[in-house]
Formats: C-alpha cells, structure tokens, sequence
C-alpha cells in the first residue's frame, strides 16, 4: 500500500486512476476471502465501482476517480489510499471533497484510533485550506489532547493557525511548548526563539497602531528576550521613541540597528533622516553612511551614498565614487547618476535620452523578492505575504 500512496502523491493523474482503479479490484477480490473486512462490503463489487468503470471508458477521470474512491471500503488496509486521494483533492483546491472523505473515515466505528487521529489532523488541514480556522482550531485543540502520536504535528498546524488569527500570545505560548518538549538542534531552536521575536513585533506593531505606546514598549523587551538575531525590535523601538517625541533617541536606535545589520540601512533610510532633519544632525547621519557603506560590497548602499553627497553638495566625492563604480560594478543606478552628474558635460537631446532611460530602469528594478517563494513587489515586508516565512524578502540586486 505504501507503494500505491506515494505514487498517488507525485502523479495525481492517469496513474493515480489507475491505482486507485486497481486499489478498488484488490480490495474486492482480497475481501472475498478475508475474516477481518466488512463482509456486507466485500461480497459483490460495489455499484460504484462499475459506475467508475463506466465514467473511466467515457473520458471522465473527475468523476472516475470520485466513483473509486466511494467504491473503496474503508478498514485500516485502505485508509492510506483514503487519506491520501483526500489530500490530493486538498492540494488539487477541491477543499469541499477532501472534507466529505475525510469526515466520512472519521465515521467509521472499525478504524484504530491512531487511524481516526490521522483523518481528524487531515480535516483539520482542509478546514485550514478553506479558512474555516475556528472550526480547525477546535479540532487541533481537541488532537492535542487526544493523541500522543500527532501531538507535534497538530501542535505546528495550532500554530500556524493562530498566526493566521494574529493571535500572537497563544502563538507565543504554543512557541514555547514546542521548544520546552521537543529535542530540536541548536539552530532549529535559535530559529524558533526568533519566529518568537517576531511574533511580538507583531503584537507591538498592532499596539503601535492602537497607539498603546506601553503596551508596544513591554512586546518589544520581551521581543529581545526571545532572540536578539533580528532588529526588527529595535526598528519598533525607534518608532517609539518617534511617537513620544524623542528624535535623537529614535535615530539612535535606528543607527544601532544598522550597525548591526547594514544589509537594512536602504529600508531604514527613509525614517533615520527624517529623524535627524529634526535635530540638524544630517552631518552626522552621512558619517555613519561613509563609515557603512565604505565597508560594504552592497551597490545600492554605495548608490545611496552618492545620493546622500549629491545632496549634501559634495560633488568631487559623489563623482569619484560613481566614476569608481561604473569601472568596477557598473549597474543601471549607477549609469543614472553617472549620467545626471555629466549632464552640464553632454547636454545633448540624445544625452538626455540616455539619461532618462537609465532612470527609469533603475526605477523599474528596485523591488524585493523572497528567497523562499520567489514572491516578489514594490515594498519590503518583515514576513513575507507569499511564503508566510520571517526576513526572506531581499532587495533584488541592481545590475
Ligand atoms: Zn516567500
């Protein structure tokens, strides 16, 4: 049988009639013979199965499958096939079917109730693909209960379930469950400890929004005493300090968060200047620029600090890094600025042309795009909306 369900999970289609076609036959002609079936069941081909035969000949694979599977009975031999066509039906987005068949086996009286288990998490999987999480919720609740055998299993579908609902306090508290019961490796436990962080970044975001500033400030402390492997706390932190009217405070939590990694500087740009026009302290804003990105291989930092010397008025400096640029790393945002800084040399209409086009290809390429899921937009995430994985949007490098 094992061999029968993983070919049905990689080819969902002629084969898996096929199979299940054969399934069907086998369990018939094995059940004529056998003690442990249900007799009423086995004595006779079901009308089913003829019906699928006949659905088979006319083309109808949809309807044939359904029929087979109806005609298959259900004892602890065929439960896998059972379970297995019920998450197919799942996976192939026909969430309604995958319920029927997965209700109708947690029915059954003669199923062991390690079987039953199995069929309740797999319901809950469906209710889950359909949205109906409440519904999910009761029954992974009830699982952890009832099963030692799924208890890990069902305690990941909570979570993901309560994520789902932004119920970050019991995503947190289930979080740490997990990591108190299981044996898990140093690494997969460091990355737990940070999904925690983000979970009340989460949470403090939404007190953010509420404008409950206490509350936001208590999620981002207990953010650090989960992991300090992320800075998405101390980016919380500065917008803190930015709502109480604290700039130098805020824009000092955004340089310590730079600091720790420079790969955020381009997203947390925008809010540090912002922060520092307030109190003058631009000067010193493009010194820890310098410092960064002159330690750094990443092109758009060093496109941002030519910006940030364009403006600043410093010219000589913004040319010779452009210049240096071009002849090293050349890329699209580099040409613009080449291009803009030439301009007075090469005022020409096609000059122009050329420089309009490098800008809006620029323009066009800065966008992010997950490393996991290939998810990819105009805005930078923390979670990404694709995948649903943590800091795996990164900005599409600028050639
Ligand atoms: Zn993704």
């Amino acid at each position: 049988m094992s061999l029968t369900v993983n070919l049905l999970m990689t080819d969902p289609n002629p084969l898996l009639l096929l199979l299940l076609f054969l399934a069907v036959a086998a369990g018939w002609v094995l059940g004529r013979g056998g003690n442990s079936r249900d007799v009423a069941e086995q004595e006779a081909p079901p009308a089913q199965y003829y019906l699928g035969l006949n659905f088979l000949l006319d083309g109808e694979q949809e309807s044939a499958l359904k029929a087979f599977s109806e005609a298959l009975a259900v004892n602890a031999d065929t439960f896998e096939t059972h379970i297995t066509f019920g998450n197919l039906l799942r996976k192939r987005g026909e969430v309604d079917n995958a319920i029927k068949i997965h209700q109708s086996l947690l029915s059954r009286e003669n199923l062991p109730d390690i079987q039953k288990h199995q069929a309740h998490l797999e319901l809950a999987r469906d209710f889950i693909a359909a949205g109906l999480m409440d519904r999910a919720e009761q029954l992974l609740e009830d699982l952890q209960e009832l099963s030692t055998e799924h208890k890990q299993e069902s305690r990941i579908l909570l979570i993901d379930v309560f994520e789902a609902q932004r119920d970050w306090a019991k995503a947190k508290q289930l979080l740490r469950e997990k990591i108190s019961a299981e044996t898990l490796s140093v690494e997969k436990q460091a990355k737990l400890e940070k999904t925690g962080a983000h979970y009340c970044c989460e949470e403090a975001e939404d007190a953010l929004a509420g404008g409950d500033l206490e509350l936001a400030d208590t999620l981002v402390k207990e953010a650090y005493s989960w992991s300090d492997d992320t800075i998405w706390p101390s980016v919380i932190a500065a917008a803190i300090e930015g709502k109480r009217g604290q700039p130098r405070a805020a824009l000092d939590r955004l340089l310590a968060a730079a600091a720790q990694d420079p790969s955020f500087v381009i997203e947390l740009w925008p809010d540090a200047t912002s922060y520092a026009d307030e109190i003058d302290a631009q000067p010193e804003l493009l010194l820890f620029l310098r410092g960064i990105a002159g330690n750094s291989r990443d092109p758009a930092l060093r496109v941002l600090l030519i910006d940030e010397l364009i403006a600043s008025g410093d010219i000589e400096l913004a040319s010779e890094l452009v210049t240096e640029g071009v002849e090293e790393t050349p890329s699209t945002p580099l040409l613009s600025r080449y291009a803009a800084i030439h301009e007075e040399k090469f005022a020409t209409a096609e000059w122009r042309l050329v420089s309009q086009a490098a800008t809006a290809v620029s323009v066009k390429q800065s966008a992010y795009r997950c490393g996991v899921c290939g998810f990819h937009g105009p805005s930078f995430y923390w979670r990404c909306p694709g995948c649903k994985e943590w800091e795996t949007l990164d900005r599409v490098k600028k050639r």
